[in-house]
């Protein structure tokens, strides 16, 4: 079976679009999401109602809980928050019902979902070096967790010592833990402004980091047209 995952969209209806798009071709049979549906970019009930359509599974991302009252603004900056606030008004109640009732992990046999990290899926900490990655394996049970949060790709391999890689592809080693960053379709932050995500071949064992280009002058006319703070759509030329 062939799955996509796919995280971080952040209400930005021209890369998700691109996105789906771009999977047409790869034999997906289910579309999985890690999270933060809204927030940042200016289509937020769009993007909810495709992946209410597309995607099975779903986790809550930090956005999506600030959105409907799960979590407090005060963790977000000002940038986020306004946008949270803005999105808040955008919702309708049985937008806001959909995300407040997004579990925060996911278990689909060996595969976890999860926004942050499986340790502590409700706090939203990061996974970013090789000692947060250490961590969150010695609370992994077993298998694959698909992650999501920081906006940069990456796998990170329960080796000895702990493995950081970037590839496009790569072979899931058997008896390992592995936990990926899918990246963000909405609001990439790793330098490479094209939207990302991943592909799992389950039979294959294999996964395939993609990126795909998107209409970016688009997605920043909306973000303008609704108000929202310039740096929200600057940022996104920059991959940062
Ligand atoms: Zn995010």
């Amino acid at each position: 079976m062939r799955c996509a995952i796919l995280g971080d969209i952040h209400g930005n209806l021209p890369a998700l679009e691109a996105v789906l798009d771009a999977v047409k071709g790869e034999g997906i049979e289910a579309v999985l999401c890690v999270g933060d549906v809204v927030g940042y970019a200016a289509d937020p009930k769009e993007c909810i109602q495709i992946v209410r359509e597309r995607a099975p599974f779903v986790v809550a991302g930090n956005h999506d809980c600030g959105a409907v009252g799960r979590m407090d603004l005060t963790y977000f900056n000002s940038d986020a928050s306004d946008a949270i606030e803005w999105t808040r008004e955008q919702l309708s109640e049985e937008e806001r019902d959909y995300l407040a009732e997004l579990p925060l992990t996911i278990q689909l046999e060996d595969v976890c979902l999860v926004h942050s990290s499986p340790h502590c899926p409700g706090e939203f900490s990061y996974i970013q070096t090789l000692y947060d990655a250490s961590v969150a394996f010695g609370e992994l049970d077993r298998g694959l967790a698909f992650i999501g949060h920081s906006h940069v790709p990456v796998i990170f391999v329960n080796s000895d010592p702990v493995d950081y890689l970037v590839a496009e592809e790569f072979d899931v080693p058997p008896g390992k833990k592995v936990i990926v960053n899918v990246g963000s379709v909405g609001q990439p932050r790793d330098l490479d402004p094209r939207a990302s995500y991943v592909v799992l071949d389950t039979e294959q064992r294999k996964l395939f980091m993609r990126r795909v280009e998107y209409d970016i002058e688009a997605a920043a006319e909306r973000i303008a047209a609704a108000g929202l703070p310039a740096t929200n759509a600057q940022r996104l030329f920059w991959g940062r």
